[in-house]
């Protein structure tokens, strides 16, 4: 969708990885933002976000990315979520809103809210869609089309800007939902903190297989340890900040899927046809909900146009960060 005028003068991205250079690109393709002002942590991503074009202007530091900015979002890794704020505090415009991308909202409400100044409209959101690649290379303006991204306003939030945001995202092509910070990251640890858990956990009990060699494990992969790899290979420094920041929702999920594992255990120990039956119609159903609501495909290989890196296999977004 191209909008007629745009819905912000200026907007600020701290971070241009895989979720702020598709902002970029996905803010420029529809017109949502007039002005696209920079910035990231290396001078060689920097440099990287000049030559891709991300941007109207790339500069040095946080603070100098927001001065003017009307809308800013924070899309770093949550742990680098509340240092950004302290740097970007003092030099936020009056009115401006302050946003994110993190994977966890109730540490980025509880590390950034208490940086920045009253008079700016803190609205935190969460984009549900990635691909395990990194960087600004890996972005592409698609990304976020017919995906949810959850804004989780705190209860004071300003109505008009929640609005605002959320025009923006849809902009974006984006389904908007909003819910608290605390029933997101409920939420989420149980579709995606949970399911990379154990994508991480597999792949690495796999490596250390000793009856099964390597080229086995590669070569059988389609078996269902594809899909695993694939989502193993996500970030480790957002996931490490994901587990860390979100320790208490992903212990209490934790605790109800190894019970569930437990019956399932137990079930086969017994031979017991019956209880597994029921228990894989059951998932069925689930599976054949998500493709129906339009959250995946039931093609194996369903893929987006990606069109930074035109050589290797088209990334598979996904509804869980890659989510
Ligand atoms: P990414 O590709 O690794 O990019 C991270 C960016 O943040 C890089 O440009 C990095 O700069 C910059 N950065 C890190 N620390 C910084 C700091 N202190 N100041 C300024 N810039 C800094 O990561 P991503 O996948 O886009 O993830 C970003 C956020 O989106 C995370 O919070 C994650 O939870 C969330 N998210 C990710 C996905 C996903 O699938 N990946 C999906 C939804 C939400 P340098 O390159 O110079 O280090």
């Amino acid at each position: 969708m191209t909008l007629a005028a745009p819905l912000f003068d200026r907007l600020a991205l701290i971070g241009v990885g895989l979720i702020g250079s598709s902002i970029a690109r996905a803010a420029r393709a529809s017109g949502a933002a007039r002005e696209i002002v920079a910035t990231a942590r290396s001078a060689a991503t920097r440099r990287r976000a000049v030559e891709l074009g991300l941007a109207d202007r790339v500069v040095a530091t946080n603070a100098a990315a927001v001065g003017g900015a009307d809308l800013v979002i924070v899309c770093v890794p949550v742990g680098q979520c509340g240092a950004v704020a302290a740097e970007i505090g003092p030099r936020l415009s009056a009115g401006a809103t302050v946003s994110d991308v993190g994977s966890v909202k109730g540490s980025v409400l509880r590390d950034m809210a208490p940086h920045l100044p009253a008079g700016t409209h803190f609205i935190p959101a969460h984009p549900v869609a990635g691909t395990e690649y990194s960087g600004p290379d890996a972005g592409f303006a698609e990304l976020f089309v017919n995906r949810w991204c959850i804004l989780t306003p705190p209860e004071e939030a300003d109505q008009a800007a929640v609005e605002r945001l959320a025009a923006f995202w849809r902009a974006l092509g984006a389904n908007v939902e909003i819910m608290t910070a605390e029933h997101h990251d409920l939420v989420l640890a149980i579709t995606s903190h949970l399911p990379h858990l154990i994508a991480y956990t597999i792949v690495g009990t796999a490596d250390e297989l000793g009856e099964v060699t390597e080229s086995e494990v590669l070569k059988f992969s389609a078996g269902g340890f594809r899909d695993f790899t694939r989502i193993a290979a996500s970030d480790p420094t957002m996931w490490r900040d994901v587990f860390l920041t979100n320790k208490e929702a992903v212990l209490e999920m934790l605790g109800t899927f190894t019970e569930d594992l437990s019956k399932l255990t137990r079930a086969i120990r017994r031979g017991d046809g019956d209880t597994l039956f029921n228990h894989f119609s059951r998932t069925r159903a689930i599976r054949r909900g998500i493709v129906q609501i339009g959250q995946d495909s039931p093609a194996p290989d369903f893929g987006r146009p990606h069109p930074a890196l035109p050589e290797t296999p088209i990334p598979r977004p996904y509804a869980t960060d890659g989510e």
